[in-house]
């Protein structure tokens, strides 16, 4: 998986700084920018924004805070992965022939629009030999956790207990 240099910022397709493929962090440095003075230069997550950084970074920046900012690397795959598994615990038991072929094909093309360049390629690279099982909602809940395993194994992330993985995104936890 390409991921880029901790300070360098991958560029989108008209040649400008990708902020959905860069987490809040590196595009700071990137960009040579202080934490003052990111907020309104940059349109990037505030200060204080529930994503990229840890909640306290920045707890001593009096300034209002934002929540409607363009998502950087790391929220935008939150809130994707949150997006596919809920799709996978809500796919049907039994999906027709029909269904299964269009669950195929929207995971081939969503590959293909996922925002962040060096994402997109690494699931294109791994769909060519991993294609999606559709068979059941179980089979492809299955599948999905597993893709999200194989970015957590390269983003040195601990693996998902794919067992749980109903009780994550389907029915809650049972306490
Ligand atoms: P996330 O990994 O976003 O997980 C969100 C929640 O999902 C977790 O809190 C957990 O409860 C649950 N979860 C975790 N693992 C599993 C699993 N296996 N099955 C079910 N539920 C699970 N980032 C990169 O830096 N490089 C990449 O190449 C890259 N590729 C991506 C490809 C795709 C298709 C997507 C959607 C995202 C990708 N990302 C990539 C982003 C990355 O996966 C994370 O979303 C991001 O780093 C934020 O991670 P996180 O620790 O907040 O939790």
């Amino acid at each position: 998986m390409g991921i880029p240099h901790k300070e360098e910022i991958p560029l989108d397709e008209n040649g400008r700084p990708c902020r959905s493929c860069t987490s809040f962090k590196s595009w700071m440095k990137g960009m040579g920018k202080s934490a003052q003075s990111t907020n309104q230069e940059t349109n990037l997550p505030p200060h204080g924004s529930s994503s990229a950084l840890p909640p306290d970074s920045h707890s001593e920046d009096p300034r209002p805070q934002r929540s409607d900012c363009p998502v950087d690397k790391d929220e935008l795959g939150r809130n994707t992965w949150s997006f596919l598994h809920t799709m996978a615990a809500r796919y049907p038991e039994k999906p027709t022939q029909e269904v299964q072929k269009d669950m195929t094909t929207f995971v081939n093309l969503f590959s293909k629009f996922y925002p962040c360049s060096y994402c997109a390629k690494d699931l294109q690279e791994e769909l060519k030999t991993n294609q999606p099982d559709t068979t059941s909602r179980s089979n492809l809940s299955q599948w999905m956790c597993r893709i999200h395993n194989s970015v957590n194994a390269k983003l040195g992330k601990p693996l998902f207990d794919c067992a749980k993985v109903d009780e994550r995104w389907r029915t809650g936890w049972q306490d």
